[in-house]
């Protein structure tokens, strides 16, 4: 192929998105306060047109050319998968009226769809692969209408170039979109499916509609004057789409044959097609063959490519992702560096390498100098957004220059390199020992019917032993106790006790209710993972490290940077004090090695793995101090199990070996008698259910209510043979379950599994929840437990 001799300068640097919530979560509190009426839509315009500003500025004042596409032009009100979606006008029929007769619906709308509206559910969110961030999931039916419809990506390029700056628009690509929606519930799908003559209708088939709208799109950007368009199609570098991989690979050649060889330039902007968080695999010879003028690769994640591959690319410019979009250590400039140099002798004379993020710094926190209160030493290996964009500026210069050109940053960042390697937290004997030390037996309880046998005999629950899954509302009361700690309004001594109320309140709640098992609810836990992280050693808790969850929520994950050890019992006393306040049994309760790490930032010098047995061995104690406190029954959750399964199906195996290893190293080293409970946050088992029996836990609790127990002819099949408790109440609603809808879930899993397997307990945690709704809910839980135990 030859050169494409029109298409535009590409900078040497940019990054492939940025933070959308602003320093200060500035997103949060504009959309917030109008969503609470406190503020007009005109204020929230012109708040989000601020942000934008600022983050534009902010990018130009650490370096990167305004002038050239180098800036993203990345933002969103709440979602981009969700902005892709409204793009196309591809609104579900139950927001028909939102959508103008030109086919866009206006912010308010757009909110609604995302957040729901009245008796309107909004689209289901999930996880966006294999990171912390949620996106709306589109649904595209076969008659959902299809068409260029808004036109914010190009408003938004020209509010930029009205201040001076050209940005480079970011779009969903096609073929992701697609395979990230699913089917709408419309009624003609299954009519399709059912006449015999069709394949079932998916998002996919309407591959040619969405084209035409993009290709709209992408005129109206380059009539703007954008020079350049960002693509994302990450689908490309996980496997699990309802559709098989040959089917994606060909589509991808469709679409961009359609988007950058139909439409010519300059008809279009030149088209950066980016596949961030992974290898592209067989995907890279499709992308490196489609016309686009250039192509991001994550090296972070994904090799360098092949000298063939390289080869196939040469021609176009290559955006090579070398600093770590999904995590906040420093980059290895010297190894970053050398990559470079390899990617760019590989591409052959006319090479363009542009460096980059290898994904977008949408996954990290900002800034890390805003984080003094972390040592110097810590802070000297970290890298936030704004740190990462310096570095891929740094390397620019010395791909252009050489090395000598950046020397002193480059020993800076060795020495920082240095400093981290030799911590003496980072390598911490004791731990690396006792790890050596285990044996495979120390992973092994006994069999489980003897294990049943015995937690029969010293618990003596009913049967479908009634329970919850940990947590109780978490109330203002609570939240203001938690801020007069920090602000030194109330001493330890003051907290510890105001949340010993909470948790005697709880009991004597559980108690009235007659629940069998009883939880203490969590009170003290500001949050699942960050509250263990506080006791640790090995973390780090930030400050402003703020990361963008979904729509206007942030979190902020911990640090994991060293060797994990446990000073000393970090749950004890709240159990025992639980278990002191009644004669029911108590379940103590801890998070659990793989959902720790999934929630956190994770060293990156060693593997996953081996980071996930110390966090294991670390519970393993406290599981160990529980049980010699008397605390028979011990939970540890794992909602986040499959939520680090690889994108790609050829590394899942390995990672359910370790992370099933680290589960057991976690809870094998209590005696039989003592039952261990997990609990997971989702029920479409698929591809982990040899997983979630290889835990080996006594009773693992589901969320089920929603599917109304669909989980339980799978177990069936799958000869699952220890206890379950699928969940009878969705708590992610505040509508309150009635006895006879318990009655009905439960009679459906007597009849497919034997009651002496079954608990009943609600779908999750119940700290979003108020008061008023978990006691009608647990009241009707429990009435429904007697009724259908007395009919047994
Ligand atoms: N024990 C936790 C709770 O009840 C579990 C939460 C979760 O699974 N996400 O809140
Ligand atoms: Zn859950």
């Amino acid at each position: 192929m030859t050169t494409d001799r029109t298409a535009p300068w590409f900078p040497d640097a940019t990054v492939l998105g940025f933070p959308r919530i602003g320093p200060g979560r500035e997103l949060k509190t504009a959309v917030e306060s109008y969503w609470s009426g406190r503020s007009e839509l005109d204020d929230l315009q012109a708040d989000l047109a601020n942000l934008r500003r600022a983050t534009r500025d902010r990018l130009g004042r650490l370096g990167l050319p305004t002038d050239s596409g180098a800036i993203p032009s990345d933002f969103s009100a709440y979602d981009h998968v969700l902005d892709a979606a409204t793009t196309i006008g591809a609104v579900p029929a139950r927001f028909a009226d939102l959508v103008g007769p030109d086919g866009a619906v206006d912010l308010p709308g757009y909110f609604a769809i995302a957040r729901g509206e009245a008796d309107r559910v909004p689209l289901e969110m999930t996880k966006w692969f294999d990171s912390n961030y949620h996106y709306l999931v589109p649904e595209i039916g076969p008659d959902t209408p299809i068409r260029y419809a808004d036109d914010r990506v190009v408003r938004e390029f020209l509010e930029a170039a009205a201040d001076g700056a050209t940005t480079r628009p970011v779009v969903v690509g096609p073929v992701t979109l697609l395979l990230l929606s699913k089917a709408a519930d419309d009624g003609t799908a299954d009519a399709r499916a059912t006449d015999g003559t069709a394949t079932p209708f998916r998002p996919l088939d309407r591959l040619e509609d969405v084209l035409a709208a993009y290709a709209d799109l992408l005129r109206a950007l380059a009539a703007a004057g954008a020079p350049w368009v960002q693509l994302d199609e990450p689908a490309l570098v996980a496997d699990g789409w309802d559709v098989p991989r040959e089917e994606v690979l060909a589509a991808t050649e469709r679409a961009y044959a359609a988007l950058a060889g139909d439409l010519g330039r300059p008809e279009r902007p030149a088209i950066l097609l980016t596949a961030p968080y992974g290898d592209l695999g067989d995907a890279l010879p499709v992308v490196a063959a489609a016309p686009v003028e250039a192509v991001a690769l994550d090296l972070v994640r994904g090799p360098v490519p092949t000298a063939a591959d390289l080869a196939a690319l040469a021609g176009k410019v290559v955006v090579a992702g070398v600093v770590d979009g999904r995590n906040v250590w420093r980059t290895d400039l010297d190894r970053a560096l050398e990559v470079l140099q390899e990617v760019r002798a590989g591409l052959g004379e006319d090479a363009r390498v542009a460096v980059s993020t290898s994904s977008s710094l949408l996954h990290v926190p900002l800034d890390v100098d805003r984080e003094q209160h972390l040592s110097k030493e810590l802070r000297s290996w970290l890298a936030f957004a704004d740190q990462k964009v310096g570095e891929v500026i740094t390397l620019a210069t010395g791909l252009a220059h050489g090395r000598e050109a950046i020397a002193d940053t480059l020993a800076d960042a060795a020495e920082a390199r240095r400093s981290r390697l030799a911590h003496p937290g980072v390598r911490r004997a004791a731990v690396r020992e006792r790890l050596a030390a285990l044996t495979d037996a120390d992973l092994a309880r006994e069999p489980y019917d003897r294990r049943a046998a015995a937690q029969a005999e010293v618990l003596d629950l009913p049967v479908l032993p009634t329970t919850t899954i940990g947590s109780f509302p978490q109330t203002s009361r609570i939240r203001r106790a938690r801020t007069a700690l920090r602000t030194g309004e109330l001493d330890q001594e003051g907290y510890r006790s105001a949340m010993r109320a909470e948790i005697e309140e709880v009991v004597r709640l559980q108690e009235r209710l007659g629940l069998d098992v009883l939880v203490h609810g969590e009170p003290e836990r500001n949050d699942m993972v960050q509250y263990f992280a506080e006791l640790l050693d090995g973390f780090a808790v930030t400050r402003q490290g703020w990361v963008q969850s979904y729509g206007s929520r942030c979190t902020r994950p911990s640090i994991l940077w060293g060797d994990v050890a446990r000073p000393g019992p970090m749950t004890v006393e709240w159990s025992t004090y639980t278990a002191s306040l009644t004669d029911r049994p108590v379940k103590g309760m801890l998070t659990g090695p793989v959902t720790i790490l999934a929630w956190s930032f994770v060293r990156d010098d060693q593997p996953l793995g081996d980071t996930a047995a110390q966090v294991a061995l670390a519970l393993r104690e406290e599981l160990a101090d529980l049980e010699a406190a008397g605390i028979g029954i011990i939970q540890v959750d794992e909602p986040a199990l499959r939520e680090l399964l690889p994108l790609r199906r050829a590394g899942q195996a390995e990672y359910l070996e370790w992370s099933v290893r680290a589960f057991r190293l976690a809870t094998s080293g209590v005696r039989a008698q003592t039952q261990v409970h997990t609990h997971l946050c989702y029920s479409e088992f698929g591809e982990v259910i040899d997983a979630i029996d290889g835990l080996d836990a006594d009773v693992t609790s589901v969320e089920a209510a929603r599917s109304r127990m669909e989980i339980l002819p799978a177990l069936r099949s799958h000869g699952f043979e220890r206890q379950i408790g699928p969940g009878v109440y969705d708590i992610h609603s505040p509508r309150v379950p009635s006895q006879a809808e318990i009655v009905e879930l439960l009679t459906a899993a007597v009849t497919a599994v034997p009651a002496r397997q079954l608990w009943v307990n609600p779908d999750c945690g119940l700290k979003t929840r108020r008061y008023a709704e978990t006691e009608a809910a647990l009241t009707n839980l429990v009435a429904a437990a007697q009724e259908v135990r007395a009919g047994l």
